[in-house]
């Protein structure tokens, strides 16, 4: 148990939290007592059947999806869980030869380990349409907290390496390359805790299970497994075998024309592997995040 600065209440503490949220007032505040700043959360603005139907239409549009996935896909089960986002306004001052120009950098540091390596260490949520952050509306959505394990110091090493990175980038293309450009100086302008709701749910076709993450408060798909309809394996199969075939053809070729032989025959190889781990594969991932 750890006491809020703010109104005294005993806030329970997960191993490895660093920032805690207390369930009374709200206030977010460092293991140590310290303060972070400006609480923000994101607004559900989706409900998850309505999600849902998003995703299934999007699905639709891919050519493996099955065509009666409408019809099929059930829904199963979800949770909505509200991720912590550490965002820095950074302002810097890159210089070049003969002057300098001053940037304003929004910078986003995932606030928990778990978030990395998943699509959530890209999701980039907006200070637009964020309010203040409500304990209350995190309960009545049913909904899950997840406190952040990298506190505010340790997020703001990675925040001003990433703003270097950014500072440096954003002028590359203008300045043919970043060998003339330097970062004078980088300031943290703003830091800002969001909480930001994102979907997880689950659903069923043909007795299987299948995932998808979608962010609750524009409704974009951020992962999806779908189901890979059986007659496009079939066809991924043949083409895949076609490209041995191909393969084998140009092997025997090889005796008289070596070097396209043995280009082609690479070629041909890559394809025959692609269209064959497509064939085996039931489940298309997809992780990139979408427009819906
Ligand atoms: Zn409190």
């Amino acid at each position: 148990m750890t006491l809020c600065p703010y109104c005294g209440a005993n806030v329970e503490r997960n191993p490895g939290e660093v920032v805690l949220t207390c369930p009374y007032c709200g206030t977010a505040f460092t293991v140590e007592g310290g303060e972070v700043g400006e609480h923000l959360m994101g607004r559900i603005n989706y409900s998850v059947q309505q999600v849902f139907e998003n995703f299934k239409s999007w699905a639709l549009r891919m050519p493996e999806t099955p065509n009666d996935f409408l019809e099929k896909a059930l829904f199963k089960s979800y949770e909505v869980r509200f991720y912590p986002f550490w965002v820095f306004v950074f302002q810097a001052r890159v210089s070049y030869a003969g002057g300098y120009e001053d940037l304003t950098l929004p910078v986003h540091v995932p606030g928990h380990t778990s978030m990395l390596g998943t699509p959530l260490e890209k999701l980039r949520p907006t200070l637009g349409g964020k309010v203040f952050y409500s304990h209350r509306y995190v309960v009545n959505a049913g909904a899950k907290l997840v406190n952040p394990d990298v506190g505010p110091e340790d997020a703001e090493k990675k925040a001003v390496e990433q703003a270097g990175e950014m500072a440096l980038e954003s002028l590359s293309i203008r300045f043919g390359g970043r060998a003339r450009l330097r970062v004078e100086s980088l300031a943290v302008s703003e830091r800002k805790l969001v909480h930001h709701p994102v979907i997880h749910a689950t659903y069923t076709y043909s007795g299987r299970e299948y995932k998808f993450m979608a962010d609750a408060s524009d409704s974009r798909i951020l992962y999806a497994e779908i189901p890979v309809e059986a007659k496009f394996r079939a066809a991924a199969a043949a083409g895949g075998l076609a490209s041995l075939g191909l393969a084998l053809a140009s092997l025997l070729a090889a005796r008289d024309a070596p070097m396209f032989a043995a280009t082609s025959l690479l070629g041909f190889l890559v394809v025959a592997g692609v269209s064959l781990s497509k064939a085996f594969a039931p489940t298309a991932v997809v992780t990139k995040s979408f427009a819906s």
